[in-house]
Parts: structure tokens; sequence; C-alpha cells
């Protein structure tokens, strides 16, 4: 008899288009903390969380209790017919939270890409200038701005241009593949001081409305710039009136060992973007930032039907009292420190890994075939993340050359759940490269 999971792969691939691509061939029968179960009952580790969504884990009892009391007040009224609180106490909280000590405001969008679309609308309105300046290796999603924005070609952008106008990609910093073959620390952070190069040849700065950067590239391949890196860029942008825009829709929410994870760079951005983990699992996102900033915009010029949904706006603020109250956060730093032991040594023992890095629970292997050569190893990491698979390891890949393994496990991860997916990687590591 076939199974549940074959029957649904059936009618998946009739109803649905491929385009809308899947990790696995999982479909889920419920996720509670870091497990989830399939249709045919069989139990996954998830290192990915609904890549990055689920910090707080799957169904937290009280994420479901604060939805559960919402549903039953009011689902959608519309935050442009009828307000309502947890917008405003969310916002609230979020202005409250987030660094920099200086008036803030925050606007809900629905998706990561939305928070993306919204800031640079309120950048260029706020500056009056059209250029906006994106990373190599950056991701801020798939509309057609934010999928300009974005480094990577295929997929994300392969046959769905052309695209949007006055975005100028500026090198970034990977120190493992330093892009003007320098080194920390004796390059002094050349790619940071670059930005004003950048301007000669690209475009003028008193054209440039905004810098948008992620603290730690989460697409691109959770890489991560060394500590000067936001502070010299954060100045030189200031110099010519340029919005720093810091993307955390993947970085936040604890994800990194702190709230937000430009924490670790010491410094305020202009406007912050949360999304993913912001309400556990419901679509919401935020532009949080400077008040002459947001509200430069004309009242109506920004908004959305569903944007900041109250039953959203209440689960987000569930999470900041699971993050806060419940220590989370204490939780992630530890959780982090030992991933970061575990992987430093399946690189003495593996070959194949190249670079461990990251900060706090974000962290990530990159493979490569030769570290001399520093080769990416793409089609060596696919077949790791399918072993796992296979073994009861939900993993993903990531890094324009698609081969980064990182963790993005729910920070509710029992020790020995961490236990039994270590050893999975362990042994399909070994593995793949053993050639079995
Ligand atoms: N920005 C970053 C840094 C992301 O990682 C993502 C999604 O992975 C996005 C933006 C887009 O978010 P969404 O998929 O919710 O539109």
């Amino acid at each position: 008899m076939a199974s549940r999971q074959a029957e649904y792969q059936a009618l998946r691939d009739k109803h649905v288009p491929r385009g809308a691509f899947h990790a696995t061939p999982s479909f889920v029968r419920e996720a509670h903390g870091a497990v989830m179960i399939d249709l045919d009952g069989r139990e996954l580790i998830d290192f990915a969380g609904g890549i990055g969504v689920v910090n707080v884990g799957h169904s937290h009892p009280k994420i479901v209790a604060a939805i559960q009391d919402q549903v039953q007040r009011y689902i959608h009224t519309c935050f442009h017919i009828a307000m309502y609180e947890p917008y405003v106490d969310l916002a609230a909280r979020l202005n409250e939270l987030s660094p920099g000590d200086f008036h803030k405001k925050t606007l809900f969008a629905n998706s990561g890409a939305e928070a993306v679309e919204n800031a640079i609308k309120i950048a260029r309105h706020a500056t009056r200038r059209p250029a906006v300046i994106a990373l190599q290796n950056a991701f801020h999603g798939r509309t057609l701005l934010t999928m300009s924005l974005t480094s990577k070609v295929k997929p994300y952008k392969l046959g769905f241009g052309p695209f949007a106008p006055e975005v100028y990609r500026m090198p970034n910093a990977y120190c493992y593949r330093c892009p003007f073959g320098l080194a920390y620390p004796s390059c002094d952070v050349a790619c940071a001081d670059h930005l004003e190069e950048f301007f000669v040849g690209n475009v003028a700065p008193e054209q440039v409305a905004a810098l948008i950067a992620e603290p730690i590239q989460g697409e691109g391949g959770f890489i991560t710039p060394p500590p000067e890196y936001f502070a010299k860029l954060q100045a030189i942008c200031r110099k010519h009136g340029i919005v720093l825009i810091v993307d955390e829709v993947q970085s936040a929410m604890g994800r990194a060992g702190k709230l937000f994870a430009i924490e670790h760079w010491g410094i305020a951005p202009d406007l912050l973007l949360t999304a993913k983990s912001l309400a556990a699992g419901l679509p919401l996102s935020a532009v949080t930032g400077r008040a002459e900033l947001m509200d430069a915009p004309h009242v109506g010029g920004l908004g959305g039907t569903f944007s900041g949904n109250p039953v959203a706006c209440r689960a987000a603020l569930a999470v900041l009292d699971v993050l806060l109250a419940d220590k989370l956060l204490e939780r992630a730093e530890r959780l982090g420190q030992e991933i970061r032991r575990r992987f430093d040594a399946l690189q003495r023992k593996h070959e194949l890994i190249g670079d461990v890095r990251g900060k706090g629970p974000m962290l990530a292997i990159e493979l490569v075939k030769d570290r001399m050569k520093k080769t990416p190893a793409a089609d060596e990491t696919k077949k790791v993340v399918q072993r796992c698979y296979e073994k009861g390891l939900v993993l993903i890949a990531c890094g324009n050359f698609g081969n980064v393994i990182r963790t993005l496990m729910p920070l509710v991860i029992t020790d020995e759940q961490l236990d039994r997916g270590f050893a999975i990687l362990d042994e399909a590591l070994g593995e793949v490269a053993a050639g079995r």
C-alpha cells in the first residue's frame, strides 16, 4: 500500500508548481520543540527550524495559548481601518529592545521581503535619493526589488529579469574567500573602507539612499564580518547621509545568541528589519528605525491589508516573553558554544570542512574538496544533507556555491536531540568523504 507521504507527493506534483522548492520530501503531521513527525510517523530532528522561524521551538505552548486567546477575540480588522492594541504594544517593545538610544518607530508587514521593500521606500522618501547598495552574497527576498538586491543568480534570479534599477553591488566581508585577497587582521578591514572607492567607479554617494546589509549573511553562507566592519561602514554612511539598513530577518530573535545579531558589532542601525522567528511561524515582519526616517513618508504611503495582523502580533509578543522571561537567550549562548565545539571537532576529523563560522548558535561549516585551494564541495554538501535526511536529521545548505551547512535549530533543542543530530552529521560526512 502506498504510504501517506507518497500519496501526498503525487498530489503535490499534480497541484503545486515545481518552482515552490522543498528541501526534504517530508509532509509534516505534527511538530513540537525541535522534532517533526511526518505523515508516515517518522521522527525528524530539525536543524532547519522552518528556515530560522521557530527559534522558540515548534508549537511552543505559550505561543499557542496567545494565538488561541487572540483568535477568540478578533482575527482581523486591518490596522488601517480599526486599530488594535497588539500592533502598538509590539511596536513599543521592539522600539525599546532594539539597539540605539534614540526615538524609534516600528512598521509591520508580512514577510521578510516586504520589510526590505518598506525599508527601501522609507529610505528613498527620507533622502530623496534613488540608489541602494547591497553586498555580494546578500539575500533579501524574492519580490522584484528584493530579488534585485539578492546576489545569488541560480535559482533566485535566473529568468526573472529585468531587475529593479539603481541597485549597486559591493564586495562583502568574506574572510574565508576575501574578495581583496587579504587576511584579517592585517587587512585592516579594507572591505569596509572600500565603500569610499566604490563611490568613485559605481555610484555617487549623494545619489545613494541606503546601504543594506545582513549582520551575518544568511542564504549567502553565514558569512560573518570581522568586529570592526559595521562601525566602519556606518561611519562612511553617516558622512554621506546614507541610511544604514540592517537586515536581521534571519539573524534576530536569539538566532545569533543575542536578541539582535547586530549587538555583536556594537552599532545601532538607522533601520533594522526582523521577520522569520519574530512571530514563531505566523507571517510577520517589522521595520524598526529612527522616528524621523520612519515618519518621512506621507500618510497612506505605507501599509497593507494584512500587515501587522493582530494574531501575528500577539504571537510575537509571546515570543519576546519566552525569549526574555524563559532565559532562552542565555540558552542560545550556551547552545552556540556547544555547537561550535562540535563543529571544531568535526573539522579536525573531516578534511571536507574548510571553515567554521558564525555567532551564537547561528553557525555553519563550509565544505571544500581541497583545503588549500578551497574548491567548493557543492555535490558533497548535497549528499551530506541527503544522507542526514535519510538518517532522520533535517539540515539545510546555503552559500552562493551551495557548499555551506548551517544550523537553524530551535533554541529549545534538548541535549539528547543535539547529540543524535551531530552523530548523524558526523556519520554522513564520513560516508560522503569515503565515497559511500
Ligand atoms: N532577508 C533575509 C536576510 C532573509 O534571510 C530572508 C529569507 O530567507 C529574507 C530577507 C526574505 O524573507 P521572506 O522569505 O520572509 O520574504
